[in-house]
């Protein structure tokens, strides 16, 4: 093995991909923001670097794995980065996934000290890259690309080369966006299976039958029928490739509603805290409980979202039909119009499953019998007519 590898960012991606190359007999010099991290690589083999632009200086290709487009600019920008100490001839490989348009800003400022760049970004998660299974999404030159393949080769299983540089983000972009709709129409379709009592677990059999079938009906689908909201991917990521997705279009003057809805509802979900590696008490397991009376319910649902609702809020929300009788009403308005407690105090990790987890139960909530209360039907009406006006 030849090329000499730097490796930047040992996070949930990039510990075992740079253990792959370390494994497959390459010279890799590992550098991560927490020092501590690089310890078990070196243990293995590696050697460890001060500061980007140490190991750029001694390596032949490298690579970054952090987490967002500022990220990247820093390692790559900054006063102690790679661009200060990449040779001419070397190749920067950037498999974050970051903005496409500051991806072209990068290689242009690499190449003007002769270094050349790749995107290439990834799917298939941290299990995908512990199994070295990744699916690779490149851009760049063709010869460039075809130098670093046997690098590719030792981390993922499809990759594939896709066009000048920036191409692979837009692909990733692409993916992201794919899959956070279909998510979304998962999730809707198995609740309202369960509401109109049909069996969610054989609409799911049936689907995959047909042109519905999808990965995300099949795994995520089959999370959802089991209830299992434990978390693959942060949301904290989600929330900012969706940022990608939205900036990627707006560049080339692309409406994207779907995509809009996503990022909106992933929005949501950072503000309810559920972002990082923390999430609020009662988003988990067994919400919404049977002690809370169903006519508070939507109300709840409301404050989940990060609301603060009264009853006005809740007769406008598409997402219910409310048919709560009036005494219900003013009893939730003066009980569930305080803040939202939330409890931060439990350290699970808050990935992607959690907004699912949140939009499949606010879905679920079962609403009171009885017939509409009139002044509903009222709100109901002016709200519709004013939307449609606009
Ligand atoms: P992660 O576990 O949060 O790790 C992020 C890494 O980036 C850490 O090593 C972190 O260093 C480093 N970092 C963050 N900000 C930095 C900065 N300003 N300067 C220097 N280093 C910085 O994230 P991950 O899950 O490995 O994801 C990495 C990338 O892969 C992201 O772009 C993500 O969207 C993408 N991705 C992730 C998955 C997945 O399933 N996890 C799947 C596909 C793609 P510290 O250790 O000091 O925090």
């Amino acid at each position: 093995m030849s090329e000499r590898i730097g490796f930047i960012g040992l996070g949930i991606m990039g510990r075992p991909m740079a253990g792959h190359l370390v494994d497959a007999g390459y010279a890799v010099t590992v550098w991560n923001r927490t020092r501590g991290k690089t310890a078990a690589l070196v243990e293995r083999g590696a050697a460890a670097a001060d500061s980007p632009r140490e190991m750029a200086s001694r390596s032949d290709i490298t690579i970054t794995m952090v987490a967002d487009t500022p990220d990247v600019l820093e390692v790559m920008l900054g006063s102690n980065g790679v661009l200060h100490g990449a040779r001419p001839g070397s190749v920067v490989v950037d498999m974050s996934t970051i903005s496409p348009v500051a991806t072209r800003e990068v290689a242009r400022k690499l190449a003007e000290r002769g270094v050349e760049m790749l995107d290439a970004p990834v799917s298939g998660g941290e299990k995908g890259a512990i199994e070295a299974t990744l699916s690779i999404m490149v851009g760049g030159k063709p010869e460039v690309f075809e130098r670093v393949l046997p690098v590719f080769q030792k981390l993922g299983r499809l990759i594939v080369h896709l066009g000048e540089i920036g191409a692979g983000q837009v692909t990733k972009a692409c993916n992201q966006l794919v899959l956070s709709l279909t998510l979304l129409g998962v999730a809707e379709a198995l609740t309202m299976a369960r509401k109109a009592g049909v069996d969610p677990a054989k609409v799911r059999a049936a689907l995959l039958g047909g042109f519905a079938q999808s990965r995300v009906l099949e795994l995520h689908g089959q999370r959802m029928l089991d209830r299992n909201f434990e978390p693959g991917f942060r949301t904290r990521l989600y929330h900012k490739d969706m940022g990608i997705v939205m900036e990627t279009g707006r560049s080339v003057g692309m409406p994207l509603l779907g995509g809009a809805l996503a990022a909106q509802l992933y929005q949501i979900a950072m503000n309810r805290g559920l972002g990082g590696d923390r999430r609020p008490r009662g988003i988990g397991a067994g919400w919404p409980d049977a002690s809370v009376p169903e006519s508070h319910r939507p109300f709840l649902i409301l404050r989940t979202f990060g609301m603060r609702p009264q009853w006005k809020d809740v007769s406008r929300t598409a997402l219910l039909t409310i048919r709560v009788p009036e005494s219900h009403r003013q009893r939730a308005n003066a009980s569930h119009a305080r803040p939202c407690p939330v409890d931060n105090s439990e350290p699970v990790p808050a990935r992607i499953g959690l907004l699912w987890s949140s939009a499949v139960r606010a879905l679920e909530a079962p609403l009171p019998a009885g017939p509409p209360p009139a002044r509903t039907t009222t709100h109901a009406s002016r709200d519709s007519s004013r939307v449609a006006g606009r």
